[in-house]
């Protein structure tokens, strides 16, 4: 939507298109009870700012007031997008040919920008018995608040951002709560002096050449979480803390150490993959399978553009902050060449 409102204001001609045939992403299917943890203003995409109703003195927006904001800002550019699944996108002679679902004629285009995020390919992990366990198993994707699970024992797999988000909730909810976690928990202060921690990152991220980043970019660990009152539950053992589940065995989990639980419920909190199997060209990729990207721009394949991947320009490219700087220029990018 961002890329769509900054090549109308270029002038450039483009066709937006959208699988589930509506604008807003991810966040209609974005649990309700979540709020942002970036602050408003580094959500807002560009040439609309978020006036709508904000929570705790206007600094955050809920997933509700976002989604809301979303649909302003499709009304505002008066963007609709098409109602079709890219199934290839092939190099041909002068840019690609793209291919739908609904048809086998190829639609030819100059440029392409890939803005498919992440939400559709949450990542699975491994584990024997997973497949069979008789706990309910979701991933964190389908999280649907913890009122739904009142009474049962919860694991959650994963202990970065989502994982520990879930578990604070589970805690306030009165669910006894387990995370599994190779690592131990990393969870930062979310203010400093009474600042949010946005404000300081912001500062220095977007300016931050990639290159200093070493190998982050190739490797992508997960990102710390925020403390949202984690540190004090594990130090209280209101939350659980294990090592990795080695197998299922129906509803009991075996950990690393021997150690056995039964649990009602597992939620998968082991994040996502930048997935995008409809690119049938060879382009440079990640050890994750992430597609490496210049300015935008695939480091192999010169006008096939990404925006919202990680380092895709800058440190938070995948953010909506990171949305909101790199559309334009990938617009003006596309309209020079024109
Ligand atoms: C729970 C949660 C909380 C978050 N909180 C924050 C936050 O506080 N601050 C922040 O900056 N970021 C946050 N993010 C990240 C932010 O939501 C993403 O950066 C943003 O959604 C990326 O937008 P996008 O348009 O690139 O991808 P998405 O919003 O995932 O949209 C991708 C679209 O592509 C479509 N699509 C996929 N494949 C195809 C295909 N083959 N053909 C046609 N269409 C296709 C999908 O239908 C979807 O509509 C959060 C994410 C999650 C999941």
């Amino acid at each position: 939507m961002a890329t769509a409102a900054c090549l109308q204001r270029e002038g450039v001609e483009f066709d937006l298109i959208d699988r589930r045939g509506e604008c807003g992403g991810a966040y209609p299917h974005i649990y309700a009870g979540l709020q942002l943890l970036s602050p408003a203003r580094y959500t807002q995409l560009p040439g609309l700012p978020i006036r709508n109703g904000r929570s705790r003195g206007g600094e955050y927006v809920t997933v509700p007031q976002y989604r809301e904001y979303l649909a302003e800002y499709a009304r505002h550019f008066q963007l609709q997008p098409a109602a079709r699944e890219v199934r290839s996108i092939e190099r041909a002679v002068s840019g690609f040919d793209v291919r739908f679902t609904d048809s086998d004629q190829p639609t030819q285009y100059s440029s392409v920008v890939v803005a498919t995020g992440m939400f559709d390919a949450p990542f699975i992990p491994p584990i024997e018995g997973i497949t069979s366990t008789t706990s309910e198993k979701l991933h964190s994707r389908d999280w649907p608040g913890p009122v739904r699970f009142s009474g049962k024992r919860v694991l959650v797999i994963g202990g970065g951002m989502s994982g520990v988000e879930i578990a604070e909730e589970c805690v306030r909810a009165g669910l006894p709560v387990t995370i599994s976690s190779r690592h131990p928990i990393r969870a930062v202060r979310r203010r400093l002096f009474g600042i949010d921690i946005h404000h300081f990152v912001h500062a220095v991220s977007h300016w931050l050449p990639l290159w200093t980043l070493g190998s982050f970019c190739d490797r992508l660990p997960a990102f710390p979480a925020f403390d949202q009152g984690i540190r004090r539950m594990l130090a209280s053992n209101q939350v659980n803390l294990r090592g990795e589940v080695r197998r299922f065995d129906q509803r009991v989990a075996e950990f690393i150490d021997g150690s056995r639980e039964e649990f009602d419920v597992v939620v998968l909190a082991t994040g996502y993959r930048f997935h995008t199997p409809f690119l049938n060209i060879a382009i440079e990729r990640g050890s994750r399978g992430q597609p490496l990207i210049n300015k935008n721009q695939s480091r192999n394949c010169p006008n096939l553009f990404f925006v919202g991947f990680p380092c895709a320009r800058i440190f938070p490219s995948e953010f909506l902050r990171g949305i909101a700087f790199d559309a334009p220029f990938v617009a003006r990018h596309i309209a020079r060449r024109k």
